[in-house]
């Protein structure tokens, strides 16, 4: 699949000088095409990327370069567009036709990954109703008996990383969750359904990164609170028991000053007493 630049560009200009086929226009300029033409810019407003110039660096490099340098990880495989590594590399030699490309010739797809060089696949989710954050929870459970209240609360909800996002295939609409994890920008995930990739971009995983952690900050802060409250309170019976003690201590003592220890010495009183 040829890569595309999402609308997440911030026009930094550093991925166009990276690529090998000059592939890569600024918006609004018009792209030279391989017939030798001049045509219209395919965006105005963000830099883009000829379909028919990108071989994702087949032939020339291990990952797209243009993903490598950006710093908003916008340069993200077409799912719409896949193409095989034949395709790119025969596209490589049309594009250079004086370069010799060899057997050993750089390729993405000889990483295995499907991804640009600074990103993981991540793995093929299972397709399960089970929600991850509540499976994530239920695999902390088991420590429960030997943690505090609070730290048992804490345990029964998922980190961050471990939130299932929900997501419905844009192909088949098949639905399933994915970690949080696996849901950075340029990532390639699979439908466990169809099968079929895409691409989460910069706008969704923001979107959900604040809205977990806006949960998970206030949620924490709660439950900083009711720690607060509970130390106030145990300080506060500590307190009333130390003093509860203390006079229990005084009055045990008070009580036995009159007693008549066993083996003191008795006051004589006569033998008929
Ligand atoms: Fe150019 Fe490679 Fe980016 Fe395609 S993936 S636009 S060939 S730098
Ligand atoms: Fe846009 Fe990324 Fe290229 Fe910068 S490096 S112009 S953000 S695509």
């Amino acid at each position: 699949m040829a890569t595309i630049i999402t609308d997440e560009c911030i026009n930094c200009a550093a991925c166009e000088p990276e690529c090998p086929n000059t592939a890569i226009y600024q918006g609004g300029v018009e792209y030279d095409g391989l017939d030798g033409a001049k045509h219209a810019a395919i965006s105005d407003d963000f830099y883009y990327i000829v379909p028919d110039k990108c071989t994702e660096c087949v032939g020339f490099f291990d990952a797209e370069a243009c993903a490598a340098v950006c710093p908003v990880d916008c340069c993200v495989p077409d799912p719409a567009l896949p193409e095989t590594e034949a395709v790119l590399l025969e596209r490589a030699k049309q594009i250079h036709p004086d370069q010799t490309f060899g057997e050993d010739f750089p390729s993405r797809f000889k990483q295995g990954a499907e991804a640009p060089a600074d990103t993981a696949e991540a793995p093929a989710p299972a397709a399960s109703a089970a929600p991850v954050a509540s499976a994530a929870g239920v695999a902390n459970v088991g420590n429960v008996a030997m943690m505090s209240p609070e730290d048992a609360l804490l345990a029964s909800v998922p980190a961050l990383d471990d939130w299932g996002v929900p997501l419905a295939c844009f192909r088949c609409t098949g639905q399933f969750e994915v970690p949080f994890q696996f849901i950075k920008p340029g990532t390639v995930l699979h439908c466990p359904h169809c099968g079929g990739s895409f691409v989460p971009n910069t706008t969704m995983y923001q979107n959900v990164a604040r809205r977990v952690t806006r949960f998970y900050d206030a949620w924490t802060a709660d439950l900083d609170e009711i720690r607060k409250r509970r130390q106030a309170e145990l300080d506060r019976f500590e307190e009333k028991l130390r003093v509860g003690l203390d006079g229990l201590r005084q009055d045990v003592k008070d009580l036995s000053s009159d007693a008549e220890l066993a083996g003191a010495p008795q006051r004589d009183r006569g033998f008929f007493g």
